[in-house]
């Protein structure tokens, strides 16, 4: 894999915007070294007394390659590279180890995952094919009943996303960023160019405000008048006993129809997947683009009969789950119709 190198760090010219970065979150923090690193006055706000205490400190902290889309890949590889150098770029260790994701592929996947492939290499990424006899010799602790193969990306992996997250917040305040916890945004007021900030600690006044609050970005938004539909999903994670007589560290093991994962951590196993149970009884029945009025008798009749019983009314319904969002393309955004 060819390293792509960051640019250089261009500076701002004339006087250094401030901005401030709503969020303390690996994702705020990135944010905040990347922007102090070329110049800006930056202050980030979070509402709570340490960083990452939001989904970064509880997700996978896992790093794939194996998207279906092109610019997620893009963003893979570069990131990829930048956590592998990242002591020397950054100035700590963000614990990244390429241990690999096994993705366990189901028959009705089959071609989409080859496509996928295809395209993956093509940007430049490893990914393998793995036969069902493949899977047995190289990762026999898993069971290949109903796979029809599985992709293993050797350039993924894991990382420790608190380390990340302080390496980067560390780096920034060595370039001159303020970093306030207990700091809520509470409101967001327009001023000539710039904004007010109010927080639960004071106001200030920027030139720009960027929203990193993770799962609570749609009310960061809200508060400026904007509308940004992001809403915060509850996952579940469980983590075992030591496991014994698996060969350390495995891959992170992803099983394409269910979406339950696991990976170890230690000599523990980390799994979870998606709360299926979350937000019962509320259903969509929405985004039907320009075929609404056509396909409505048969989403009368799926609905009926998944509110009423569970069941699916005879019709493949899984190409239309919003839970799709989290893994598709956009460009499926427009076939959006019941759950
Ligand atoms: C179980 C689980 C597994 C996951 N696995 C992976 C994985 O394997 N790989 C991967 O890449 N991603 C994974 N994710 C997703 C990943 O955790 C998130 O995408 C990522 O952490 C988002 O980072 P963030 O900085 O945007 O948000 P967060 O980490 O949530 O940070 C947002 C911050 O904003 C703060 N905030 C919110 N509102 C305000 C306010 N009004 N004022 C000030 N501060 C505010 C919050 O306190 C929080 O600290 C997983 C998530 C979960 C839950």
């Amino acid at each position: 894999m060819q390293l792509m190198t960051p640019s250089p760090a261009p500076r701002t010219r004339g006087a250094a915007p401030h901005v401030a970065v709503v969020g303390a979150g690996i994702v705020g923090a990135a944010i905040a070294w990347s922007l102090a690193r070329r110049g800006a006055h930056v202050t980030v706000l979070e509402r709570a007394d340490a960083a990452a205490t939001g989904s970064t400190g509880r997700s996978a902290a896992g790093l794939r390659h194996q998207f279906s889309l092109r610019a997620n890949v893009r963003f893979s590889r570069f990131s990829a590279e930048r956590f592998a150098a990242f002591a020397a770029e950054v100035g700590t260790d963000a614990g990244f180890r390429r241990v690999g994701y096994l993705f366990l592929v189901p028959p009705c996947q089959e071609a989409r995952w080859a496509e996928d492939r295809a395209m993956q290499r093509a940007e430049g990424v490893r990914v393998e094919h793995w036969s069902l006899a493949d899977l047995a010799r190289r990762a026999p602790y898993v069971a290949g009943d109903g796979l029809a193969e599985a992709s293993f990306g050797p350039d993924d992996g894991v990382l420790d996303p608190h380390a990340a997250t302080l390496g980067y917040l560390a780096a920034a305040r060595a370039l001159g960023a303020a970093v306030r916890f207990g700091s809520a945004v509470v409101g967001l007021r327009p001023r000539a160019g710039g904004w007010r900030v109010a927080t639960a600690a004071g106001e200030l006044a920027v030139d720009h405000v960027v929203n990193a609050a993770g799962p609570q970005a749609g009310a960061v938004a809200a508060l400026a008048g904007a509308r940004l539909p992001v809403v915060a999903s509850r996952r579940d994670v469980f983590v075992t006993a030591p496991v014994a007589g698996l060969p350390l560290p495995t891959p992170l093991v992803v099983d394409v129809a269910t979406g339950v994962w696991w990976r170890s951590e230690g000599e523990r196993l980390l799994l979870g997947r998606s709360n299926p149970a979350e937000a019962p009884g509320l259903w969509h029945a929405a985004g039907f683009s320009g075929h609404g009025v056509q396909h409505a008798p048969a989403t009368g009749a799926a609905v009926a009969e998944r509110v009423l019983t569970g069941g699916d009314a005879g019709f493949d319904l899984r190409p239309f789950d919003p839970a799709r969002f989290a893994h598709a393309a956009p460009a499926n955004t427009a076939e959006a119709r019941v759950v």
